[in-house]
């Protein structure tokens, strides 16, 4: 079957939900056997999301070979099982940059270089993947950030409108709209929907389908108004309502016929329902955990995207021990020695949060020191990990003054240093460990056992004992100091079999006391929840 291209906009306002329900055709069309593919293109100029604060763009997610992306992207793992790579998350930065590069190189035979056409066949190139032609896949999901009508995302609406010309009936665009509920009215809207529709026929591109993201139910006689208003059949009008999880969504999704009608649209047979016997057995889990699990977030941002791969493995794993994860964010520039108990009171476990500098890094030293005395469940995410072996080295170890170099340059007991191969490299972006490395883990120690549990789930190999996990990180365990800390009882229990690195550290006497220098949380997806998620949530809810 020649590849199939799905192009998924949205209008009226962002955040409609354009990735979840990107992710969710992925999954639909999956399950019916299809290969596919899901990739995001941001209409901003910044190269890729890695140096964006948090509050800007929430989450960077990191994919196996190593690109800072769009959280969308954390999506559309979680939810196809995918492996995503640097060519599934594409800015406006990097196909200028492409463009340029390739103009200083002379590539252009002293042509003009315009947006149309040279910007333009650059996003078609990437949108039909030309570098990745020997994948086969049956189908390639795009979806476009931003909204229609942005100055920034008109090149992209073009290559869209050229694309639909040039593949026929081998494209179909995917149109999400808002249909607001005035209270006061009592009435469901679908101006904004109209006027959004219109908006992208006067780009020269008729959506296909649309999905109208609604918080109240649209009946039949409004679905059939927008269908005639927007030349769309009714069938392919379908309606997204709020759902009390995201996960709801693809089956939501399958329910109203979504893929049925991309099918049909592109005119392949459309055959039976696939069942997601593990989809829905997953939701059943979710629908029947009762009881909640309370887990202390200890962080800086205070935004739910900001964390959005932690919070969401949190989930995960408490919905496969069929409980409830109750996330609590506890700002840790906030918490202080003597709040510290109060601030942590009733949490049964913490995780120490992933970041950069020095905001926030002491009440999270102090949250590690805490926990470690009060033996309460705690894992530390990359700097949460660097927090747990600084504090460790502050409070058993005796080196009042230790700290990473990060934050402190002159620190005479740099437990958290950089290497030396790093210290080279200045430029931003560029400079860190970023992607899947190789870990051994030591057979016997805590994160073994994880790991070699529940392989069913989480697809390990028995017995399991190298892991390979996504990174993103400058600084590392100081080896100078590894001999002090095994001796005092925090135990080096994964390690980088190339470069020698501290991946892992446990406190083996304490309940659940792990740091990762990895990120866990951005290879936890819906039938597959990570392995030491698991274990961290089973140790917070002893049976
Ligand atoms: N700032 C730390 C480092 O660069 C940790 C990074 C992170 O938590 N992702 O090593």
């Amino acid at each position: 079957m020649d590849t199939k291209y799905i192009f998924v906009t949205g209008g009226v306002v962002s955040s409609l939900g354009k990735g979840i329900i990107s992710a969710s055709i992925g999954k639909l069309l999956q399950a019916r056997g299809y290969k596919v593919t899901i990739q995001k293109f941001d209409p901003y100029i910044n190269i890729d999301p890695g140096t964006l604060n948090p509050y800007e763009h929430g989450e960077c997610y990191v994919t196996v070979d190593g690109m800072e992306t769009d959280l969308d992207l954390g999506h559309y793992e979680r939810f196809t099982g995918i492996h995503t790579t640097r060519n599934n998350s594409i800015t406006t930065g990097r196909i200028y940059k492409t463009v340029i590069d390739r103009e200083r190189h002379g590539d252009y035979l002293g042509k003009t270089i315009q947006v149309v056409p040279h910007i333009t066949d650059e996003i078609k190139r990437r949108m039909l993947r030309e570098e990745e032609k020997d994948e086969q896949l049956d189908f390639v999901i795009t979806e476009v950030g931003g909204t229609i009508g942005d100055i920034e995302s008109a090149p992209f609406m073009e290559a869209i409108r050229q694309l639909r010309w040039q593949l026929g009936r081998n494209a179909v665009c995917v149109h999400l709209t808002y249909v607001p509920y005035l209270k006061a009215a009592e009435e469901l809207k679908t101006k904004p929907t109209q006027h959004s529709v219109k908006e992208l026929q006067g780009m020269g591109i008729q959506p296909d389908i649309l999905v109208l993201r609604t918080e109240r139910h649209l009946d039949n006689a409004l679905r059939m108004k927008v269908a005639s208003f927007c030349n769309v059949d009714l069938e392919c009008v379908v309606q997204s309502e709020d759902m009390p999880s995201i996960y709801e969504v693809p089956v939501n999704m399958q329910r109203q016929g979504l893929d049925a009608a991309i099918l049909r649209k592109i005119g392949i047979p459309v055959g039976e329902t696939p069942e997601m016997k593990p989809w829905h057995d997953f939701l059943d889990k979710q629908r029947n955990a009762k009881r909640e699990v309370h887990v202390g977030l200890v962080g800086k941002y205070n935004l739910q995207d900001a964390y959005k791969s932690i919070r969401e493995s949190l989930n995960l794993a408490g919905i496969y021990n069929d409980v409830k994860a109750r996330i609590h964010f506890i700002n840790s520039e906030e918490i202080t020695k003597s709040n510290v108990s109060e601030k942590l009171d009733g949490m049964a476990g913490i995780v120490i949060c992933p970041g950069f500098g020095n905001r926030g890094i002491e009440g999270k030293i102090i949250a590690a020191e805490y926990t470690r005395t009060n033996n309460i469940p705690t894992f530390g995410i990359c700097l949460g990990m660097q927090m747990m072996v600084i504090e460790f080295a502050r409070n058993v170890l005796g080196y009042h003054d230790a700290n990473s170099s990060e934050m402190d340059t002159q620190t005479p007991h740099n437990v958290i240093d950089m290497m030396e191969e790093q210290k080279s490299i200045t430029q931003l972006g560029g400079t860190m460990r970023l992607g899947a490395y190789d870990c051994e883990i030591v057979k016997g120690s805590r994160a073994f056992q994880a790991y070699n549990g529940l392989t069913a789930l989480t697809k390990c190999e028995t017995p399991c004992e190298v892991i390979r996990e996504r990174h993103r990180h400058r600084y590392e365990f100081n080896n100078a100091y590894k001999d002090e800390y095994e001796a005092a009882g925090m135990k080096c229990v994964g390690i980088n079999p190339k470069a020698d690195l501290v991946e892992i550290v446990e406190i083996p006497t304490l309940r659940w006391y792990i740091g990762t220098q990895f990120h866990p949380e951005y290879s936890s997806t819906v039938l597959h929840p990570h392995p030491l998620f698991m274990d961290f949530i089973k140790a917070c809810n002893p049976l």
